[in-house]
């Protein structure tokens, strides 16, 4: 059965962490949209420049073109013949956007499944965001408090080079958590009126959230 799954929550809940691992689990594929954003501005072309400087501030990216992204990238994966379901990380984020959502999903003959809803207090993403790094080249996340590389600055994985992104500063951090507020919470009420929310306390260790986020998905696997 096709599993797709939404992770909702502030920037630094945790949803690219406990997804790597459910997406590992289910084999499904994570879409993260910071990180197709990201790639449109590490090619240095007009878009990703305007891009930069939008992200950097904390806030966000254009609706439609997020949209646009997104379809294009989705509706290459769903015609793979192995494809086994989605996570978004990120996606949607504003109301629109889930309409937006809505339509690309009906346009590629796709249900969801489940949204997530992971519940996180600011004192903890702040924490959590500031000591959080990336390997430049999977992607994988690790944290300097909770979640260590075996070895300083090098991914477990392919033994590349672990940076920190540039809208982890504090002060960025601060306005990310605000604009998840405004923009994205809104999404909470729009999913428990389609019956598809759920939700837990991300206020846990990595190891507590992804089994809280397991056993809500166990449900739907046959
Ligand atoms: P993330 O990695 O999900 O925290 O995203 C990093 C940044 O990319 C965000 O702070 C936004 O500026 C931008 N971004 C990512 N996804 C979206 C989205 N769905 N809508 C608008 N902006 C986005």
């Amino acid at each position: 059965m096709v599993l797709n799954l939404i992770f909702l929550g502030p920037p630094g809940a945790g949803k690219g962490t406990v997804a790597q691992a459910v997406m590992d689990k289910y084999s499904l594929i994570q879409i993260s949209t910071g990180d197709l954003v990201r790639a449109e501005v590490a090619s240095g072309s007009a878009l990703g420049k305007e891009i930069e400087a939008v992200i950097n501030k904390g806030n966000l990216v254009e609706d439609n073109l997020i949209g646009q992204m997104f379809e294009k990238y989705l509706k290459e994966k769903v015609s793979s013949p192995d494809f086994n379901g989605f996570i978004l990380d990120g996606f949607p984020r504003t109301l629109p956007q889930a309409d937006m959502l809505k339509g690309i999903l009906e346009r590629l003959n796709q249900n969801l499944t489940a949204v997530i809803y992971i519940e996180s207090s600011k004192d903890s993403v702040v924490k959590r965001l500031s000591s959080r790094w990336t390997c430049e080249k999977c992607k994988k996340v690790y944290n300097t408090v909770s979640l260590k590389p075996k070895v300083d600055g090098i991914c477990d994985v392919d033994g590349a080079k672990l940076i920190q992104r540039d809208d982890d500063k504090p002060e960025t951090i601060a306005k990310r958590y605000d604009t998840f507020l405004e923009k994205t919470l809104p999404l909470i009420n729009y999913y428990e009126k389609e019956n598809i929310l759920y939700k837990y306390d991300g206020n846990v260790s990595p190891a507590l959230s992804i089994e809280a986020a397991n056993k809500i998905i166990e449900k739907f696997v046959k």
